[in-house]
């Protein structure tokens, strides 16, 4: 078996071999650090977090560089509307963004840089292109040339004089082509500053992918991973810039995951369907989530609804139950997948990481499982059941305190208190120690009408949300 991958800078799907055998280098285009992360967003860090696990399950030993990008107009404009330094608040929103990657269950990646801790290696590659001719300056700016690379538009299959035609007319007429962008901004007073031999300025957007990919993983590098609205001109522009520098390719498998529109719509805080993702997780579990994004291929468009997700949270309800139900028969441990299985779930994620068709083969097994528990059989149950949590746990899945997440989501919503709870827990037991069944009945029924199941085992009464 081997793993496939759509490139689209080959516009087909190939087969993956690593440059170095064994280890894979991976760079994802990252976060700007001015606003909080919606969801979008996290279908973009879901996407890549399971090609990281799954490459990680093949056993490869995986570099993967996420940068945060901490300079630029918006943030710029945010921090002098509230009247901060720019620094204190990308440091709020590094700060948020790791809160929100954990709540996501996301394994972080073997480094996060950040734009500004690049400025002199960004100088090294604009000076290198300004050296072979590919950039040029306007007044303390500094700008890359598109005509002087041949190679321009590979990656979208754009072609220069159509885009040029396209363009709008540009204000800046200095510039060679419309299509030209900045690699170095002079700053005005007051915004972040380094020097440069143009003066005191700062880095555009594109180069800092480029110099801080090429810093951690070398060049060429395997994987280079974004949003598929990054493809142009973000990675056209790095591609630019990184291979007239060198002279090398920069990336060689390139991936794009598709885009995320809510109810129909595109997200916009103007059309109020801007969702943060501490707002989603608030009243939804991360697993619903991410089960929600798994159920459609990475570069498909998507569409979210609040529907879609509360559907998605009964499937996770049901791989839970499931797992739960066969730990409570089994208690030894096994972590040995039933081959078959196995297998079948190798093929499907090696192809293109197809995680709808993993998931139909996680809900056929929740089925099975179910139906040898009810029958009570226990061939082979154990080696499925371990099957079960490996896919799920590959997939991010599996992720700690589930039902406990489920509990305080349910007491926030105000039917009934802990305290309540407890207190009838503990009425029910008096009243089943008098052997008053009628009214231990009638306080089970109770409860149960405010959404709390009760359980009886040996270490005593335990209560669930129905
Ligand atoms: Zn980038």
């Amino acid at each position: 078996m081997a793993l496939k991958i759509f490139n689209t800078l080959a516009g087909e799907k190939q087969e993956f071999v690593p440059l170095t055998p064994g280890e894979v280098r991976m760079y994802v285009c990252g976060v700007t650090v001015y606003d909080s992360s919606h969801i979008g967003h996290a279908r973009s860090l879901i996407s890549f977090d399971v090609i990281y696990r799954y490459l990680k399950f093949l056993g490869y030993k995986v570099e993967f560089v996420r940068n945060f990008t901490d300079v630029d107009d918006k943030i710029i404009n945010r921090a002098n509307e509230e009247k901060i330094g720019w620094d204190t608040l990308t440091a709020r929103y590094i700060e948020e963004f790791h809160r929100d990657g954990e709540a996501l269950g996301l394994v972080r990646p073997t480094v996060e840089p950040c734009a500004t801790a690049h400025i002199p290696e960004i100088i090294a590659i604009i000076e290198s292109l300004e050296a072979k001719g590919l950039a040029y300056r306007i007044g303390g700016d500094v700008y890359y040339s598109v005509q002087a690379f041949p190679g321009y538009g590979k990656l979208s299959r754009k072609k220069i004089d159509e885009l040029e035609a396209g363009a709008r007319v540009e204000v800046d007429e200095r510039k060679k082509s419309p299509l030209d962008f900045a690699l170095w901004k002079s700053s005005k007073p007051g915004e972040p500053a380094w020097e440069s031999p143009w003066g005191l300025g700062r880095p555009g957007w594109h180069i800092e992918c480029s110099a801080m990919s090429t810093k951690y993983l070398g060049q060429p590098f395997d994987i280079h991973g974004g949003g598929r609205d990054l493809m142009f001109p973000h990675h056209e522009n790095e591609i630019a810039q990184s291979e007239a520098a060198s002279g090398l390719p920069l990336a060689r498998y390139w991936l794009h995951n598709g885009l995320l529109t809510v109810s129909g719509e595109k997200m916009s805080k103007s059309l109020g369907n801007f969702y943060t993702i501490p707002e989603i997780l608030e009243k939804n579990d991360p697993v619903a989530l991410r089960q929600l994004f798994l159920a459609s291929h990475y570069r498909s468009p998507m569409d979210y609804s609040p529907e879609s997700l509360d559907e998605a949270g009964k499937g996770a309800d049901r791989i839970y139950e499931t797992i739960e139900r066969v730990g409570r028969g089994q208690r030894q441990k096994n972590d040995v997948g039933e081959p078959a299985l196995m297998d079948a779930f190798r093929q499907e994620m090696d192809d293109d990481f197809n995680t709808p068709r993993a998931l139909a083969l996680i809900f056929d097994e929740v089925r099975a499982l179910n139906r040898l528990l009810d029958e009570k059989n226990a061939k082979g149950l154990e080696e499925r059941a371990a099957a079960l949590r490996l896919m799920c746990g590959t997939l991010g899945l599996l992720q700690e305190g589930y039902f406990e997440r489920k509990k305080q989501r349910w007491l926030k919503k105000g039917f009934v208190s802990l305290h309540e709870i407890e207190e009838l827990i503990s009425r029910r037991d008096g009243a089943r120690k008098e052997k008053n069944w009628q009214e231990a009945d009638r306080i089970r029924l109770e409860l149960q009408s405010k959404g709390v199941v009760l359980e009886d085992t040996p270490g005593g009464t335990i209560w669930k949300v129905k």
